[in-house]
């Protein structure tokens, strides 16, 4: 739980003064609650309906939806059996105190039993909703447990803890909102004029009602500058509009596209997918919108003749390595021959082999600097021989006969990370017989075939080797 500092201290208690369940309230979710809240109960007379109280025939089979002829909800038959049946819906009451957005969060919990279904409501939660953050209060009755929630509907409410890892998506407010208090106490307010109720009802997007609230709160003036413009999808983001000064300033585009973006209540992806290509073709517009690299892709191409050329969702992620990779083989990236290849998948796989052809080259060359570098360490008696791999080839060639990941290490060893050397028979240098990995001249594996440990001969040659030719080199590294 988390510590209650003073200011939502005082909020807390200015709410428990101020805020109820009112009449209003009562009345709406007796309206849009409630009457979902029932079941229609079957037996051999016929169907009775607990929301209207009236009784029919049905031929409807237990388990069903039906309509209730009388009162036209659409409710579930049941057997005049069932003992007992709960319903739960949450519901939201949207406040403004203390400058702050609270959303307050109730339970409608319903349970039916003999022929009578008896409705409680019970407020467990507070999301108060200040400029810069979000805190959560719960009420005892909320209970936790584990991964499991409940509100108890039987406990009264006595006090309210803060809850600091709101972050846990779970915790957020849900159901459907009751806004008619909201106006009055906005009344006085800078947020006065600003249409929150229509803009955020009509809102179909992703964005979580908490973030837009705090948004209005710290730019309540473009938001109803926006709202008002019928531009509701970009009063959503109202904090991106900061700048002030002309529109062209404001939005990034001319004006003369004003009536394009009304008519097409264009979000702020689209608006800046309008800057980047400035046509004022929805269509296009929202096609681009799909793509999740379209940034990356319209710093080189010309999306709308690039989406001629085939760009889309599928093949965009392709499309982006292969600029990718164009520019770092220097290719010219303003040539449209390589801005918008004939076959996408041909020219990715074509400069993939380029690019790797070119990083082996390096590798090699590098390998052969380190040989000239550690050869000295070459070692040998009468039957072995120790010598740090000579070439590329070589290390590809020891991999394979080995069996084993050397071939991963030719990068570290042409970047100085590790020292690798191959011991051999003497009189058959060209079998691979022990793979030896040295750091800092140790010895930290010697391998045999297929990762197996060395025999004891073979061992004591390497320790041999790395007392007198390895240890020399630290002391005189
Ligand atoms: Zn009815």
């Amino acid at each position: 739980m988390g510590y209650i500092n003073k200011k939502l201290k005082n909020i807390i208690i200015d709410m428990d003064k101020s805020f109820s369940i009112s009449l209003g309230v009562r009345k709406w979710v007796k309206k849009s609650i409630y009457p979902k809240h029932n079941l229609i109960i079957k037996s051999k007379s016929g169907c009775y309906c607990t929301n209207c109280h009236k009784e029919f025939y049905s031929n409807a089979k237990i388990y069903e939806y039906i309509t209730c002829p009388k009162c036209k909800e659409n409710l579930q038959v049941r057997k005049c059996t069932l003992q007992y049946q709960a319903f739960i819906d949450d519901f939201r009451i949207i406040d403004y105190i203390d400058g702050c957005f609270i959303l307050r969060g109730f339970e409608v919990k319903s349970t039916y039993n003999n022929f009578k279904v008896n409705h409680n409501i019970a407020e467990y939660q507070r999301l108060v909703i200040d400029k810069d953050k979000k805190y959560l209060l719960l009420s005892n009755i909320y209970k936790m447990f584990l991964i499991t929630q409940s509100v108890c509907h039987n406990e009264k409410h006595t006090k309210w803890r803060l809850h600091n890892n709101y972050y846990s998506h779970w915790y957020y407010s849900k159901g459907s909102i009751y806004w008619g208090e909201l106006k009055k106490e906005l009344e006085g307010s800078i947020y006065q004029y600003c249409p929150i109720e229509r803009v955020i009802s009509n809102y179909t997007g992703t964005d979580e009602i908490e973030n837009i609230l705090q948004r209005i709160l710290n730019y309540p003036i473009s938001f109803e500058l926006l709202s008002k413009l019928n531009l509701t999808n970009l009063a959503i983001k109202c904090n991106c509009f900061k700048n002030k000064g002309s529109f062209e300033k404001r939005f990034g585009v001319t004006k003369d596209c004003l009536p394009f973006m009304i008519k097409h209540n264009i979000t702020i992806t689209e608006l800046n997918i309008l800057k980047t290509i400035k046509r004022k073709n929805i269509k296009i517009i929202r096609r681009l919108n799909e793509l999740s690299c379209f940034d990356e892709l319209a710093k080189y191409l010309d999306m709308v003749k690039a989406l001629d050329c085939g760009l889309n969702t599928g093949n965009e992620h392709i499309y982006r390595d292969y600029l990718d990779m164009a520019e770092r083989l220097n290719l010219n990236l303003k040539d449209k021959q390589v801005l918008y290849p004939n076959d996408l998948m041909k020219a990715h796989d074509k400069l993939l082999k380029q690019l790797d052809d070119i990083e082996n080259q390096e590798i090699v060359e590098k390998i052969k600097i380190r040989y000239e570098e550690l050869k000295d360490n070459t070692y040998q008696n009468e039957k072995y021989i120790i010598y740090p791999v000579p070439t590329f080839a070589d290390l590809i060639a020891e991999s394979s006969m080995q069996n084993n990941c050397v071939r991963t290490y030719n990068k570290r060893y042409a970047e100085k990370e590790v020292d690798l050397y191959l011991m051999r028979l003497l009189n058959k240098r060209s079998k691979s017989l022990v793979t030896i990995e040295v750091r800092d001249n140790k010895v930290v594996q010697s391998k045999i075939k297929n990762n197996n440990d060395c025999t004891k001969e073979q061992l004591l040659f390497i320790n041999e080797w790395q007392n007198t030719i390895l240890k020399g080199r630290n002391i005189y590294a």
